[in-house]
């Protein structure tokens, strides 16, 4: 027996590589795994070109778990090692800066790992021996057994083996001894292993014997060696990519469609990517795109290689050359992974554009559920966005659907304003906008739906993009001025008529409500009363809703609505004639005094416009003053009548609460008022 020391620097790397690597002690099956399957892939290869003259026989590798002896056991019947390869391979590892490496990667087993492959040693992680039994496929090789009690010292010695190949008998310690249980070693090897191109054995088949599960002979082989992704596109059909969906993620519903992307210059990428139906933030990290190299599960965390957006996909990459064993940071600047990320972002537009020409009907059906993808890319994306405007689709409130372009042509003629600008109307909940969809819609004006969870971004977004364009929420004014046009209505009321009937409803408004009466001329046939909101008011509550930078100013502020009157309403003329003709002589008197002492301190004013303080008399202040109360008060008289006009007029409280209502907007006591107020006008 020949007895050594590991060719480490550090006196002891062991304990470094228990301590450092702890965060990812699972990944030591996958090692040992990998490298059984290298070897016998190797043996393979030899085996192929006429060197290796034996009969490869069965070549599957075995896992076995010996909860006893509490060992597990990785069985090849590949390559083997000689003494002197065992020397070179397991003994020597090239340890230059092993501290400083160590401390710089400390959190990225990874990294570490992949550096010095030290593969083989990360089963020191878990274990407190470890011992390799090989036999080279060289002529005349005898058995070898290597030995290591995870110190620097190890023994190596000639044993009895009959076959090539060689069997990894780790020796598992006690913090390590959930690694016995044999669901725990299903788990690892179900997530690591489950691709991997050369089949793995690990327990029995089991059938149903009278009452119970038993173990059968047959072995149990844990993965797929060919999966989907390896195979050429054109021997593949619909179902078997929904199979292999299925393979990824048992429990995820039936994706939209996919992308078989493969790639072999000027980087080797191979994958399969499938569009999930999205409907909720709540759905995206739990099927994540997985990460494979050579069929190796690396990864499930692919920010930094794919774009962004893409993030949202599901399905598989493998790539040898994305480099594995570099910090996310590096990655990002490699110029392989960018190079990979800018084909992705362009495949996946490609194929959606191709769906979009050839299957415009299939493309439709399937927008609602690829909408918040295709959003948030244009959004996050500028590139995605460039190629994606070509295909991404507005839907109106009738179920239509048009590509940019398209609606652009639909609405150009009609919803034009007088400064040029194209309007694009739309609506953010059909049930509680209805009257205001249908008032714009009679007007032959055409609604977009807008009530998608990306579509404020995507409507800000657009307004960056659409040249002379604005979006304007169905709801924000009343329909003749939500697009502005040169032509403007003939009003029925005088000036005075309207300042009457605004001053009117104004009494009658809840003093707590944010609430702006305005009289407008609008078509007969409209309500006699609406309640809008603005645009610009809104955008800005919802915007510092979302936590927008410096918008607290505007969240903030209560929800303000304006109160439209219609003045052309047969209702409305008939409360104002009503009014002229039971108060029109005393209306008309306070008008006079108004306008006189409005007069008054106008001409006043002037005189002492552009006067320094101290060049005005106090003689002139008092006049001032003196003139602006009396304005105040006989403006306070007209109105106190004006409200105890409307007091006896329940029409005036029941048309606004008419408003309201329609709007979603009267509840508790003052719905019940309202209801009150019908009947005993009924
Ligand atoms: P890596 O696999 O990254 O090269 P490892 O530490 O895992 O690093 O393995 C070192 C070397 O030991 C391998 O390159 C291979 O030559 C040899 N080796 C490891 N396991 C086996 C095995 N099961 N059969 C044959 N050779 C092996």
């Amino acid at each position: 027996m020949q007895k050594g020391k590991i060719g480490v620097t550090t006196e002891n790397i062991f304990p470094i590589i228990k301590k450092f690597l702890y965060s990812d002690h699972e990944i030591f099956l996958r090692e040992l795994v990998s490298n059984a399957v290298d070897a016998t892939q190797k043996l393979k290869t030899l085996a192929s070109v006429g060197d290796y003259k034996e009969e490869m026989g069965d070549t599957t590798i075995r896992v076995n778990l010996n909860k006893k002896k509490k060992t597990i056991t990785v069985s090849d019947r590949g390559i083997g090692m000689t003494a002197e390869e065992i020397d070179k391979f397991l003994n020597q590892i090239a340890f230059s800066s092993a501290n400083e490496f160590l401390d710089k990667y400390k959190d990225q087993a990874n990294a570490i790992i992949g550096h010095f492959g030290l593969g083989f040693y990360s089963s020191f992680m878990v274990s407190d021996k470890v011992e390799v039994i090989t036999r080279s496929w060289q002529k005349d090789s005898k058995g070898v057994k290597w030995t290591c009690d995870g110190s620097p010292e190890f023994s190596i010695e000639e044993v009895e083996k009959k076959r090539v190949g060689t069997d990894v008998i780790l020796h598992i310690d006690d913090d390590s001894k959930d690694f016995l249980e044999k669901s725990r070693v299903e788990e690892l090897l179900n997530k690591y292993c489950k691709f991997l191109p050369v089949e793995i054995a690990f327990g029995k088949e089991q059938e149903w014997k009278k009452d119970k599960y038993v173990d059968t002979k047959k072995d149990k082989i844990i993965n797929n060696t060919q999966p989907a992704w390896t195979k050429k596109p054109a021997d593949l059909k619909d179902e078997d990519y929904s199979s292999f969906y299925r393979e990824l993620y048992p429990t995820g519903d039936e994706p939209l469609f996919n992308i078989h992307l493969n790639v072999d210059y000027p980087f080797n990428l191979t994958g399969i990517l499938y569009f999930p139906k999205i409907k909720s933030n709540i759905e995206i990290q739990k099927n994540k795109i997985r990460l494979y190299c050579n069929q190796v599960f690396v990864t499930d965390s692919v920010e930094g290689i794919v774009p962004e957006f893409l993030t949202l996909l599901h399905g598989v990459l493998d790539s040898p050359d994305i480099p594995l064993n570099v910090s996310r940071s590096f990655l990002q600047s490699d110029s392989n992974v960018k190079k990979i990320s800018g084909h992705i972002n362009k495949k996946v537009a490609e194929r959606l554009n191709d769906i979009f020409m050839s299957n415009r009907d299939d493309f439709e059906k399937k927008w609602d559920d690829l909408k918040l993808f295709i959003d948030y890319g244009m959004i996050t994306d500028e590139k995605f966005y460039e190629r994606a405007s070509k295909f991404a689709l507005f839907k109106n409130t009738d179920g239509k659907y048009f590509t940019y372009e398209e609606y652009e042509k639909v609405i150009r003629e009609n919803q034009t304003d007088k400064n040029k600008s194209l309007i694009y109307l739309y609506t953010t909940d059909k049930e509680n906008q209805f009257s205001y969809i249908e008032k714009a819609k009679n007007k032959g004006y055409d609604v977009l739906l807008m009530d998608g969870q990306l579509d404020t971004h995507i409507i800000n977004h657009l307004e960056t993009k659409f040249k002379d364009s604005r979006f304007v929420r169905v709801d924000s004014d009343v329909v003749e001025k939500i697009i502005e046009k040169d032509v403007t209505l003939e009003s029925k009321l005088t000036d005075d008529q309207q300042t009457n009937i605004t001053t009117l409803f104004e009494s009658q408004i809840d003093k707590k409500e944010n609430f702006v009466v305005v009289a407008e001329a609008m078509n007969e046939t409209d309500a006699p009363v609406i309640i809008t909101q603005s645009e610009f008011m809104r955008r800005m509550k919802d915007m510092s809703q979302l936590g927008g930078g410096g918008m607290n100013f505007y969240g903030d502020l209560p929800d303000s609505y304006n109160v439209v009157i219609n003045n052309n309403h047969s209702v409305v003329s008939g409360i104002s004639e009503q009014l002229d003709k039971e108060l029109g002589k005393t209306l008309k008197e306070h008008k006079t005094k108004i306008d006189r002492a409005r007069k008054e301190v106008a001409t006043e004013e002037k005189s002492q416009e552009g006067k320094k303080e101290e060049e005005i008399t106090q003689a002139e202040k008092d006049k001032l003053e003196k003139l602006r109360k009396s304005l105040d008060k006989y403006e306070a008289v007209h109105k106190s009548e004006l409200t105890a006009y409307a007091e006896k007029q329940p029409l005036v409280k029941q048309l606004i609460d008419l408003a309201l209502l329609s709007n979603n907007m009267l509840k508790g006591e003052k719905l019940t008022n309202f209801v009150k107020r019908s009947i005993d006008l009924l």
